[in-house]
């Protein structure tokens, strides 16, 4: 993991999940007309950006409204070496510049901006920023996940430099290191077993004295020689200047301190889906995602999901990517057979 700027130049890049947390604001009383698209996307990481190139190169003239995190999550990484077409890997904010490139190259206008309202109850839809208004005929919904930080200073500065919040994408890079999970459900109990492949010893760090995880997840974890498990502790301070050294934990039960000198670690608090905007109209699952139904499709006939803001399960670019495209693909078909008269659906 390499010392990077993270950000496109020229966009100031909020710190995910800053924006979507906070309670929308209401439009301005005066918009200014932005126009009719065919198609709108809201979202600019790998399923939207992708949704933009297909709908582009179609020559639906899509309007992408990039969101308070211009990139998405990758933009929050450094090397990324799982994305098809890169053998030395890519940046992730390299790799999110160069599809931004190419979904502006045939058309797409790219606002930095959030979406602030959206109307879904009449067709044409009606978008807006705090400052514009357009109307699309078709939607793509791409808003992605916030992954949860624990929100210590030190976390957010050596984010890239030994802190992630995503094993599949980084274990890899702790070969014969020691790191630490921080998390008590499900899915830190499956970050720690996964990083056991790479990974000399992973702690797991946990700051009540039982775990929200299954049964069957705690067992495997307690019998995997690797893990080592410290409960009723948190997290004081992730210690390093470039690059992770340590961590200094605090009990929660006594407020003793100790230092646990290691490499990395990875945050397995959980993720937010930013759907906060589309939840009256579209259905969502009982942890907050987006439902599709037929790939991309959702309950409003012309709105069509892609990527995590869906997908709890593979949480990857080259999947959201995929989305992306079936999502252009279908809206495209959608509008083509309105066009014609047909029923679309
Ligand atoms: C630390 C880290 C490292 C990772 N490393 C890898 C890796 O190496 N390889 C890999 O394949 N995957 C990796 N991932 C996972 C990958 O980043 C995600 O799976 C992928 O980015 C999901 O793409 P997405 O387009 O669905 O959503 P996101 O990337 O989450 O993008 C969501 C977009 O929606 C926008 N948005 C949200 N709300 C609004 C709104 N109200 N108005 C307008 N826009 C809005 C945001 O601004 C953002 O542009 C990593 C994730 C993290 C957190």
């Amino acid at each position: 993991m390499s010392d990077l700027k993270l950000g496109f130049p020229g966009i100031s890049l909020i710190d995910d999940g800053a924006a979507a947390a906070a309670p929308l604001a209401r439009p301005a009383a005066a918009l200014t007309e932005g126009g009719h698209h065919p198609i709108a996307i809201v979202g600019s990481g790998p399923s939207g950006l992708t949704a933009a190139i297909y709908a582009a190169r179609a020559g639906l003239r899509p309007l992408v409204v990039a969101g308070y995190a211009p990139g998405g999550q990758l933009m929050l990484t450094s090397e990324v070496e799982n994305f098809p077409g890169f053998p030395d890997g890519i940046l992730g904010p390299e790799l999110m510049g160069r599809m931004r490139d190419q979904a502006a190259r045939f058309g797409t206008e790219i606002v930095d901006a959030d979406l602030v309202s959206v109307d879904l109850s009449a067709r044409p839809f009606r978008l807006s920023t705090s400052s514009t208004a357009w109307t699309a005929d078709a939607l793509i919904v791409a808003t992605g996940a916030s992954a949860l930080w624990l929100g210590l200073e030190s976390e957010t500065r050596l984010r890239g430099k030994g802190v992630s919040a995503c094993a599949t994408c980084d274990g890899f890079f702790f070969r014969d290191r020691k790191v630490a999970v921080v998390g008590g459900g499900d899915t830190a109990l499956e970050e720690a077993s996964y990083l056991t492949r790479f990974a000399s010893e992973v702690v797991l760090i946990h700051r009540r004295d039982s775990f929200r995880a299954s049964r069957i997840m705690v067992d495997r974890a307690q019998e995997n020689p690797k893990i080592r498990m410290i409960l009723e502790t948190e997290i004081a301070e992730v210690l390093g200047e470039t690059a992770v050294t340590g961590l200094r934990l605090r009990s929660t039960r006594t407020g003793e301190e100790q230092v646990e000198p290691l490499d990395g670690l990875f945050v397995a608090i959980g993720y937010r889906p930013n759907t906060e905007l589309f939840r009256e109209r579209l259905e969502v699952d009982e942890k907050g995602y987006l439902v599709v139904r037929d790939e991309t499709s959702s309950a409003v006939e012309g709105v069509f999901i892609a990527g995590d803001v869906h997908d709890h399960r593979y949480r990857q670019a080259i999947t959201a990517a995929a989305d992306g495209c079936k999502a252009a693909i279908d809206a495209e078909r959608w509008l083509e057979a309105r066009a014609h008269g047909a029923d679309p659906r």
